[in-house]
């Protein structure tokens, strides 16, 4: 059987399913024999509670002292140890002959309807916790938990409703040949991670997890994002094939051009590579790329084991910095919200949270927590080529805040007699409209910027970025978004700055000829996606690439635009790597 998404990382995986999560909490009725079985029942339900309590315990610990996070576990404990729920979970197994999972399900289905029906509204707004619980509980008496991923015995395709950027960031490219998902976009960050540690992924299948049985063969086709479910030798054989192709093509690709980034007509293209955790860097300075464009800092968190503390990121600046001299390593502070990490310092529930309590917001609101970071950047900024760069600006009070924050812990810095280069760069992310249209009165206070089109897109286009429904209106090439992109470099070269691009679309391979169209000095990637990016960047000449950029301003839709730039590159590179995808959105 196969199934269509959205083509998220590129490879081919062929293996057994693994179910990661139980998302619905209705669970099948299975009969029990005899009462010795009903009481075997009861023990694994009585030892699902303890573990999950354990599990519930370890992540309020974990939170310290953030109140609203704590606050929603202690209720999810409490819940968890309620004694009636307890009495007639045990009751139905006992008297109904029904399986734990069942009782579990078939107990919180009724407590769920119970609080739907209430007046209160912070009662009705509990059955997501109820249901929280009840889904932890399952997980543990069916093991499709987690802590099964890291117990595999063979290499697994994963099969999940979606994942969490922390629970992607775990994942072990050996162990895990692949991961789809019902839910994601092109450019939701569990797919960002997921290029990051070169595993092919489709995401967005909607109901691929209600299709897929544990231990099913797949075939994960994340090229051409398609997903087949228990193939017939035919498929398996032909996609062993292509996968082989694949592979070899990869490697030709990473040997091929170790040196710079160079234009048909030989003109000399920055080209840097976005990272997520430390260790990537390594892979950087093997491509020889032109820098680090975006250090997403916010995946520390997933490494920060004892918390927030400025040694560990003083040391993690500091290291990278050094490394990468003399090329420039640009560190954007932390980006919480939106669709990563909702636990820790934004851990309220928001009805918008790409609308929310989101990166320089929660640094404002909470500026002592913040300058631990700045204070770190800082510090590494003596070291090496160190530039500042502070995301979701939106109000050019908030970046005079930002701007007098820095200056504050400059002069605390300096109070303290602790170096700091005093030139260090500070610039901006453009992920907005909002920051587009008053980019000229906000270019003053910086010195460089950059595009995050991964953003820009689904703020310009109303689009979230992470959801498979709208997924087919999420489109890079939009002309709204085009239009900004030409103004965003038109305003920072009419001002003297520096303008690159980080978002994905500056490693989609139609993309690549306008944005040097466009004019901006730079692109960032991810570090896997370099080798593609340069050699596209290759067959491209400077003049070709303005006459289309200026000709894609005045095109209506996106899918002519992509044509367009096909026609001129199809002749120079006939084995580019184009998935479906890059026709219908391109992020
Ligand atoms: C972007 O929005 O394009 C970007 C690079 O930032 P992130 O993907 O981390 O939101
Ligand atoms: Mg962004």
């Amino acid at each position: 059987m196969l199934f269509k998404g959205i083509a998220a990382s590129h490879g081919i995986a062929i293996g057994p399913a693994f179910l990661l999560k139980v998302e619905e909490l209705r669970h099948a009725r299975r009969t029990l024999i005899d009462s010795s079985e009903s009481e075997e029942e009861i023990l694994r339900f009585r030892d699902a509670i303890i573990s999950v309590k354990h599990d519930l315990e370890n992540i309020a610990d974990s939170m310290g002292d953030v109140v609203e996070g704590r606050q929603i576990l202690e209720f999810l404990l409490l819940l968890l140890q309620d004694p009636t729920i307890k009495k007639e979970v045990e009751n139905k197994i006992r008297c109904d002959k029904v399986n734990a999972e069942y009782a579990v399900s078939s107990t919180l289905l009724d407590v769920m309807d119970k609080f739907n029906i209430m007046k209160d509204p912070y009662i009705r707004e509990r059955v997501a916790d109820v249901k929280d619980v009840g889904r932890r509980i399952i997980e543990k008496l069916t093991g499709t938990e987690k802590d099964a991923l890291n117990n595999l015995k063979q290499p697994v395709v994963l099969v999940a409703r979606d994942l969490d950027p922390s629970e992607t960031a775990g994942l072990k490219p050996g162990q895990v040949l692949a991961f789809v998902t019902d839910m994601g976009g092109k450019t939701s960050h569990t797919t960002i991670l997921a290029r990051a540690l070169g595993i092919p992924a489709v995401v967005g299948l909607q109901k691929i997890t209600v299709e897929i049985h544990p231990q099913d063969l797949i075939i994960v086709d994340g090229i051409h994002g398609c997903v087949i479910v228990n193939p017939t030798e035919k498929e398996l054989s032909y996609y062993a094939e292509i996968r082989e192709q694949f592979q070899e093509a990869e490697s030709l690709l990473q040997q091929a051009n170790p040196g710079p980034a160079l234009t048909e007509d030989g003109v000399r293209y920055e080209l840097a590579a976005n990272i997520e955790l430390p260790h990537e860097v390594e892979m950087v300075k093997s491509l020889a790329a032109d820098g680090i464009g975006l250090f997403r800092t916010e995946f520390l968190r997933l490494i920060q084991e004892k918390g927030e503390n400025e040694e560990d990121h003083f040391d993690i600046y500091n290291k990278m910095a050094l490394d990468m001299l003399p090329k420039p390593v640009i560190i954007r502070t932390y980006d919480m919200g939106g669709d990563k990490f909702r636990t820790g310092l934004n851990s309220a529930r928001e009805a918008n949270p790409f609308l929310g309590y989101r990166a320089v917001r929660i640094g404002l609101d909470r500026p002592e927590e913040f300058s631990i970071q700045l204070r770190a950047i800082l510090r590494a900024s003596i070291h090496g080529n160190i530039k500042l760069m502070f995301p979701m600006v939106t109000h050019v009070e908030q970046l005079r805040s930002l701007l007098d924050l820095i200056k504050l812990v400059k002069n605390d810095l300096r109070v303290k007699a602790i170096p700091f280069d005093e030139n260090m760069q500070v610039g901006i992310m453009v992920e907005t409209p909002a920051t587009v249209i008053a980019l000229d009165l906000m270019l003053p206070y910086v010195d460089f910027v950059s595009i995050g089109t991964n953003d820009l897109t689904q703020y310009t286009l109303a689009v979230d970025r992470g959801n498979p429904k709208v997924a087919y209106l999420y489109d890079s090439f939009h002309p709204a978004v085009l239009r900004q992109i030409d103004t965003v470099v038109r305003l920072c070269h009419a001002q003297q700055k520096w303008v690159g691009v980080c978002g994905s679309m500056a490693a989609n391979p139609l993309a690549v000829p306008l944005l040097i169209g466009f004019g901006v000095d730079e692109l960032s990637v991810a570090p896997s996606l370099i080798p593609d990016v340069k050699k596209m960047i290759a067959v491209v000449t400077t003049h070709a690439a303005r006459e289309m950029a200026e000709k894609s301003l005045s095109i209506e839709t996106g899918l002519r635009v992509r044509a367009l730039v096909h026609s001129y590159v199809i002749g120079k590179y006939p084995e580019i790597l184009l998935d479906e995808n890059d026709w219908k959105t391109g992020g």
